[in-house]
């Protein structure tokens, strides 16, 4: 039985590096890398390689691409359950690099636009041995709505990580989690969405605690928000329920790495975090699985790539004794 579901995006990235991104009609001479990615896809593989038995849930096209997801979902011994559109290609992104690291991206949603909330509530019998339900945004809003709900109606944590930032969360999403992971960019979009609060995102990291409980508080008040912070680590703020803490607020500190690439952080962070919380014990703090999240997602920087960098459960025991 899985104890993690994850329901959301799988993308198939393509990316060039070239010294100049070319402008309109002008050709370039670089060179490639591609691999899987997409939100829903990298956090499942996180979620696996952090040690939980994991299902995916997405929607893919019938095309190559699809062949090479389900191939790497079986390599990451993921329980993939795929809904397949025909008449619509699997989720690609188009990646341009400049030497300085400048892009220009195209995505494709494709297939994943087309998640149904119908094949999601199919799927009861994995969200009935399940402990943790993590969705995030880069599927259809129904689909993420049905996984917030099959999670509630067994008994499941559901966690939403809100990403991407642009993609609207609805209030009912926000009633239902029990969790989110909102980067600092995510959070600022919730409040000037839910609450017409105007944040500077990058005023947040050094915002008093208190006042960011706050906002917390005013923006989801039944849910525990983690707002990630990049190298600056983690702010968790509670509801009523602590889940096993005793501060309603406090920081986490990110780990000391050599970061080469941060995509993929959070997903990293989500992923780790629905793992380490579906294997804790009852009344476990949930500073427990916040430490490890941070830790995990902190040794994703430190290798190029998203999904297939993740880092393994064992990683972390290695580099910080967790
Ligand atoms: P996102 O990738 O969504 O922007 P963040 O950048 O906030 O998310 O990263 C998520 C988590 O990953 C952070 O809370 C932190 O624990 C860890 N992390 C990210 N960047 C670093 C870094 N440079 N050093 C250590 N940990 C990091």
């Amino acid at each position: 039985m899985s104890k993690v579901v994850v329901v959301g995006s799988y993308n198939q990235d393509f990316a060039w590096t070239t010294d100049v991104l070319p402008a309109p009609g002008a050709t370039r001479l670089g060179t490639f890398a591609g691999g899987p990615g997409g939100k829903g896809f990298n956090q499942a593989v996180a979620a696996a390689r952090a040690g939980a038995p994991t299902t995916f849930i997405t929607a893919l096209g019938a095309d190559d691409t699809a062949a090479g997801a389900r191939a790497l979902a079986t390599a990451e011994g993921i329980d993939l359950r795929d809904e397949v559109h025909p008449g619509l290609a699997t989720g690609t992104a188009g990646i341009f690099v400049d030497a300085s690291g400048r892009n220009v991206i195209v995505v494709a949603p494709g297939a994943n636009a087309a998640l149904g909330a119908g094949f999601v509530q199919a799927q009861a019998e994995a969200f009935g041995g399940a402990r943790v339900v993590l969705a995030q945004l880069e599927v259809n809003a129904d689909a993420v709505q049905a996984a917030l709900d099959a999670a509630g109606q067994a008994g499941a944590l559901a966690i939403l990580n809100p990403a991407p930032a642009n993609a609207p969360t609805t209030d009912t999403m926000l009633a239902v989690a029990d969790v989110l992971t909102p980067n600092e960019t995510e959070f600022a979009a919730m409040l000037s969405r839910h609450e017409g609060r105007e944040v500077d995102a990058a005023t947040l990291a050094t915002m008093p605690d208190a006042g960011l409980h706050t906002l917390c508080r005013q923006l989801a008040p039944r849910a525990t928000v983690v707002v990630t912070l990049g190298d600056a680590g983690a702010f968790v703020s509670h509801g009523e329920h602590l889940r096993g803490d005793h501060a309603a607020h406090y920081r986490l500190p990110a780990q000391p790495v050599t970061a080469v690439d941060t995509t993929g952080a959070g997903d990293a962070f989500s992923g780790a975090l629905a793992a380490a919380l579906a294997r804790a014990a009852p009344g476990q703090p949930f500073a427990d699985a916040l430490r490890f999240a941070c830790a995990f997602a902190a040794l994703s920087t430190e290798r190029p790539g998203a999904a297939l960098a993740m880092p393994a459960r064992a990683d972390v025991a290695t580099r910080f004794g967790a």
